[in-house]
């Protein structure tokens, strides 16, 4: 309770009728009722002896006046009788005399008083019986006494008084009476306050006490106990009861304390268990980092020389070994990774891209990825993707894909006949989600192994290890990037006919779906006439969603339909009719389908595993009536041999013999042109001496490491003016400090060991392209926009500005300059890190920090003409800088969204048939692979 409002109550608690007041109020009706009563006992006693001293007076004057009257009646002789009485009317308070005779009849009269019937009448000896009440209600006393001359009654004797002194007598008394009371009532009264001094005090100060407790808490309060009656055991009463009080509080207190000790003593001790725990932690990725390099470095060396020797003029069998070697080296590489990667999360160093993505595109790139696998085993492998399927989302594309391979992989390794379906679509349960499912026709797992195999290290039977090999750190690693995209896992399976593995994940700023290609009329029927349970259902899907009766072939049976679908080997049983389409679908690489097209039996050839937007593409065509041609199968080009890299001038600096010839072997392999050092120092010597277009520099090397090389290699640019030379680090080590440190060195990129010859071609692409010629400049222009002010991007701003792109001749009709690809290479690259960098210091509230991240992502921006992410990032730079920044999520998903769609015109710009993005993903997956 405030001190305010207790104060209030304790003003509040002022007795509304004070015990002084009562008492005061008791004494007086007592002092008043005892006044009173003794008033009227007086004014009894006063009449009482009035009535007696006046009656006893007035009889011994009557008989005075009777005997002095006696002669004077008994001689009847009325003149003396006067004369003995002429005597009253000198007396006070009579006032009336008569004399009668022994007949009654008057003899003399005096005073001329009316006496009423009621007055008092009293006859001699009577007078100790008179009433108090008759005197006070007559007005006069009458007494008659014989007249006896010599012994004979001659006559009788009256005599009247009035009672008027009576009146004064009793005003009298009772004016004693009235100041007695007053006395009495002023004795009382002081009596009374003495009393509620000493009484209502110690009652007052009790009650006070009471509430400066409430208020203060305070039990150590006590009230002083000054008398030994009842108020004064009251208060030791009190105080006793605080006392008791006061100790309770304290054992409370000590108690409480004793508990906050051994809290504190437990939690020091946890404390120090979990530092224990982290160190270990610590200790383990750091084990696991060296362990790796150990094992990657001399990796390096067995793969890429087996990869070469495999690729040499050997002898069928000796190939076979090569290729064995090669083999066993990846899927040693593999089982690294995922320890490696396990480790990673596990201390919390795994970091979630968000970036816009096409569910659609990453399902179906599994699909292809597995191809091989799925027909090495005569499994049926397809995605489906329903409608309602956004066309973007927003995430991390490589752990989705990471997530999605795994459970691929595990489908058709636990399957041994049948199919594995891969569904994408909107969670039906939560539509903000989407769902990726794998379900398979394989082993299936046992429903009381269910609940573990989520777990690290766990799998559902022992003897699959055997059978099938793994970690079972695969599902333990997906869970755990869920966990992260805060979605979900779940399995559901019957042991002996399959499993299903589903995640579903938020989809973001998703973007909606693309509209389906529909039938051009209602009514066109389609037949599907294609082995693989999965494939068929997913083609029948696909066509009864686009409007079409489609129905399944009877096997062998002859099929006519608007829409046909078959294998090589069903063609035959097609009845083609004009105006009726027939795909055919045939095992990806197999000529059958081209030649059947070819010869003019069907209309398109389709390749397994499906993707949708192949059908769709043939739909679309098929609607608007126009002729199938072939498509060229573009897979076809992406599994090429790695680019080529003619001429290129490579440095390569590395202290170990062996990697530098792995190196030399496998650059020349790419026509590269390669010089090598041995060490750092060597390496800023050669940058010296010679012109190169990339350095591959080994990080961990005697005397000068990579790291302090490559530093001194800028600053000498700096110092000459120079352009800045690619540098890209070479290392195996992928967790622990080391991972960033070649961006912090000035590297431009990074090549994890063990490498592949695809891998470093690939990487010489995106940091040397063979187009870039050195005089080039350098990345950063001036920003060829001038700063006017711009409003917040309207869907009027064009995404990518290529009208200014023509302007600054960095697009021709020829396409995008060569530089203009690498700048947008480096923007697919940064952009997005920006936005990331954005929401980590959004998240962390560091509006600072999202203004320099929206910055660096408008200036870069600005480079390349994407005019709306410019106004959105400068809008949030300039919010930023805002006394009252409000910058939310939103902003950031809203950039991300215009974003993801920039990145696709991006990508579109990229060499017809090999697209920007393909290309990116495929590095980036390898790198992620690789660490
Ligand atoms: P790994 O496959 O490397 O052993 P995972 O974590 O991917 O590790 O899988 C753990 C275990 O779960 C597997 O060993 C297997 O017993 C079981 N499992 C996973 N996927 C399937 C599946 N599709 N069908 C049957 N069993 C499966």
């Amino acid at each position: 309770m405030s001190d305010a409002a207790s104060s209030r109550v304790v003003a509040n608690r002022a007795p509304k009728r004070s015990i002084a007041r009562k008492l005061a109020f008791l004494v007086t009706i007592a002092v008043m009722t005892s006044a009173m009563s003794m008033g009227c006992v007086l004014m009894w006693q006063v009449t009482r002896r009035y009535a007696e001293t006046k009656s006893q007076s007035l009889f011994a004057s009557a008989h005075v006046f009777a005997s002095a009257a006696a002669q004077g009646v008994a001689a009847r002789d009325q003149a003396a009788v006067y004369q003995a009485i002429k005597a009253i009317g000198r007396i006070p308070g009579l006032i009336y005399a008569r004399v009668e005779n022994n007949r009654g009849q008057l003899l003399a009269a005096m005073g001329g008083a009316t006496q009423l019937d009621g007055d008092l009448r009293i006859k001699d000896g009577e007078t100790l019986s008179i009433s108090p009440f008759t005197v006070l209600s007559s007005r006069s006393i009458e007494v008659d006494v014989p007249i006896v001359n010599g012994g004979v009654n001659v006559g009788r004797f009256f005599l009247v008084a009035d009672t008027n002194d009576l009146v004064s007598k009793l005003v009298d008394a009772l004016e004693g009476t009235a100041i007695g009371a007053v006395v009495a009532l002023a004795i009382g009264l002081l009596v009374t306050s003495r009393l509620q001094k000493s009484f209502t005090r110690p009652v007052l100060q009790l009650s006070e006490t009471i509430w400066r407790i409430r208020r203060n808490h305070d039990y150590g309060d006590r009230v002083e106990a000054k008398s030994n009656d009842e108020v004064g055991l009251l208060i030791d009463g009190f105080n006793a009861m605080l006392e008791e009080l006061e100790a309770r509080d304290k054992s409370l207190d000590s108690h409480r304390r004793n508990l906050e000790r051994e809290v504190n003593d437990r939690t020091r001790d946890l404390q120090d268990a979990k530092d224990v725990a982290e160190n270990a932690n610590a200790a383990k990725s750091d084990f696991l980092a060296t362990m790796s390099h150990e094992i990657r470095t001399p990796m390096n060396g067995v793969m890429v020389m087996a990869e070469l020797l495999a690729a040499s003029d050997l002898p069928e069998r000796q190939r076979r070994y090569a290729e064995v070697i090669s083999k066993s080296g990846q899927s040693l590489l593999a089982i690294i990774n995922d320890i490696l990667d396990f480790s990673k999360i596990e201390s919390g160093k795994l970091e979630l891209e968000r970036i816009a993505l096409n569910p659609a595109e990453l399902a179906e790139d599994v699909t292809s990825l597995f191809a091989a696998r799925a027909r090495e085993k005569d499994l049926d492998l397809i995605a489906y993707v329903s409608p309602a399927t956004p066309r973007f989302i927003s995430g991390d594309p490589i752990r989705i894909n990471q997530i999605i391979c795994n459970l691929v992989n595990n489908a058709l390794k636990f399957t041994e006949t049948g199919s594995v379906i891969l569904k994408v679509g909107p969670d039906p349960k939560r539509p903000t989600r989407i769902r990726f499912a794998v379900t398979d026709t394989g082993i299936g797992i046992r429903a009381h192994k269910l609940k573990d195999i989520f777990s690290a290290f766990t799998q559902a039977d022992q003897s699959t290890t055997r059978r099938f090999g793994g970690t079972g750190l695969g599902l333990a690693i997906s869970k755990k990037l869920i966990d992260a995209m805060e979605g979900e896992i779940e399995v559901k399976s019957v042991y002996g006919r399959g499993s299903t593995f589903s995640f579903s994940i938020p989809s973001g700023a998703a973007e909606h779906a693309d509209p389906w290609p529909r039938a051009r009329q209602p009514g066109m029927t389609a037949v599907v006439a294609v082995k693989g349970e999965a494939t068929r259902a997913t083609l029948l899907r696909y066509l009864s969603e686009a409007g079409y009766e489609a129905a399944p072939a009877n096997d062998g049976a002859a099929f006519t339909a608007d829409v046909m679908i078959a294998d090589p080997e069903s063609v035959k049983d097609a009845r083609r009719t004009e105006g009726g389409y027939l795909l055919c679908l045939a095992t990806f690489g197999d000529p059958a389908a081209h030649r059947l097209v070819h010869d003019g039996l069907a209309d398109a050839a389709l390749s397994r595993p499906l993707r949708r937007s192949e059908i769709f593409k043939l739909l679309r065509r098929i609607r608007a009536g126009k002729k199938l041609e072939d498509t060229p199968d573009r897979r076809a080009a992406r599994v090429e041999a790695p680019p080529r890299h003619e001429g290129l001038r490579v440095l390569v600096a590395d202290d170990t013999a062996i990697n530098r010839e792995v190196a030399i072997e496998t650059l020349q392999q790419l026509g590269a042109v390669v010089e090598t050092a041995e060490n750092g120092a060597e390496a800023i010597a050669s940058v010296e001496r010679q012109t190169f277009d990339v350095v591959l520099m080994d990080v961990s090397m005697p005397e000068v490491d990579g790291f302090e090389a490559t530093r001194r290699i800028r600053d000498a640019e700096k110092a000459a003016g120079r352009h800045r030379l690619p540098i890209v680090a070479v290392t195996a080590h992928v967790v622990g400090d080391a991972a960033d440190a070649w961006r912090k060195a000035g590297m431009d990129g990074v090549l994890y060991k063990p490498y592949t010859i695809q891998s470093l071609g690939e990487c010489l692409s995106k940091f040397a392209p063979a187009e870039a010629v050195a005089a080039e400049g350098p990345v950063e222009q001036p920003s060829p926009v001038v700063g006017a002010p711009r409003d917040v991007a309207s869907f009027a701003t064009p995404l990518v500005n290529e009208e200014k792109l023509r302007e600054l001749k960095l697009l021709s009709e020829d396409g995008p300059t060569p530089f203009l690809l690498r700048v947008l290479g480096l923007y697919l690259d940064h952009a997005p890190r920006s936005v990331a960098e954005m929401r980590r210091a959004l998240a962390q509230q560091d509006v600072k920090a999202v203004g320099r991240a929206a910055h660096a992502l408008k200036s870069m921006s600005l480079n390349i003409g994407v005019d709306r992410v410019v106004s959105i990032a400068e809008d949030i730079e300039r919010r930023a800088a805002a006394p009252t920044p409000g910058i939310t999520a939103e902003d950031l998903d809203n950039l991300d969204a215009v974003m993801g769609e920039t990145l696709i015109i991006i990508r579109r710009f990229g060499p017809p048939g090999e697209s920007g993005m393909q290309q990116s993903d495929q590095q980036a997956a390898a790198l992620a692979k690789a660490g």
